[in-house]
């Protein structure tokens, strides 16, 4: 699953690559990719349309079209972008598919089928059910030691389950989330209201540092134009973690066996030596 950094990613490339674009024509092949819109209403409301923004908000991919309307694309467990010339045949799951006048096609396939698009007015965005709820963007001023201490404050619930809600901070999945915590030594079974001003405080510069840098390995990453994955633009960067995937390995800080913990399904490597309840 894609978190923040790779959505950005995503959205910083699909930026370069198509703005300035106009949609000649836009087919959706499986409805349930757009719960909200007939086959024949997605092409029609995009048909026609220039791509004049890319951007991202939360984990939502947001392309600001002419007219005054975004089109919404969240890319769940395996959705991804690929741009695609005359003559390259479509990806086996293609679920949506936009033509360009320059006989490029931009195709989203999408193995998993969790992908999620929708088509709201650019000015009601911020109202629409995807965007209303979610949290602070993380590097926003908004999201400041002040709120994020405030959200750890007001909640019994453990820190991690707190972290992945996107309604209180905005962007962590399972892996930034378990890197957050160790860089903040914070267990992820502690209740929320438990943590220090102290752990809030590292916590609060963790999730920044994480994410930032993270953008950053992706944006290097993919400097070669040449090389053909880069046209698949699903950002999975393949990051040296701390903790995460890494159960059983020695802890980077003190050497200790690395621990998984499991909450409500979801599973966290941990460091019991630095990240004490
Ligand atoms: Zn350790």
């Amino acid at each position: 699953m894609p978190e923040l950094p790779e959505v950005e990613i995503v959205a910083r490339s699909l930026s370069e690559l198509l703005t300035g674009k106009k949609i000649a024509a836009a087919a959706l092949y499986r409805e349930k990719l757009s719960p909200a819109h007939s086959p024949e209403s997605f092409a029609e409301k995009l048909s026609g349309k220039t791509i004049e923004t890319v951007g991202r908000r939360g984990k939502h991919i947001l392309l600001g079209l002419s007219g005054g309307t975004t089109l919404i694309v969240h890319l769940r467990m395996s959705g991804r972008f690929t741009l695609l010339g005359t003559g390259e045949e479509n990806p086996k799951f293609t679920h949506a598919e936009f033509f360009f006048r320059d006989d490029e096609r931009l195709v989203f396939e999408d193995q998993r089928h969790f992908g999620y698009m929708n088509i709201a007015e650019t000015v009601r965005l911020h109202e629409t059910p995807e965007i209303r709820k979610l949290a602070p963007e993380p590097f926003s001023e908004e999201f400041s030691i002040g709120y994020l201490k405030e959200v750890l404050r007001s909640t019994k619930r453990p820190v991690k389950e707190v972290l992945l809600d996107q309604t209180k901070v905005c962007g962590l999945g399972n892996i930034y989330a378990a890197e957050s915590m160790f860089l903040a030594r914070v267990h992820p079974a502690v209740e929320a209201r438990k943590i220090s001003p102290v752990k809030a405080r590292r916590l609060h510069t963790a999730i920044r540092h994480v994410l930032a840098e993270s953008i950053e390995a992706g944006l290097a990453a993919r400097l070669d134009r040449s090389n053909i994955e880069n046209r698949y633009f699903n950002g999975s960067t393949n990051g040296g973690w701390l903790v995460y995937d890494r159960e059983g390995e020695p802890c980077a800080n003190c050497g200790r066996k690395l621990r998984r913990i499991r909450q409500s399904g979801r599973s966290t490597v941990f460091c019991p030596g630095c990240q004490r309840k």
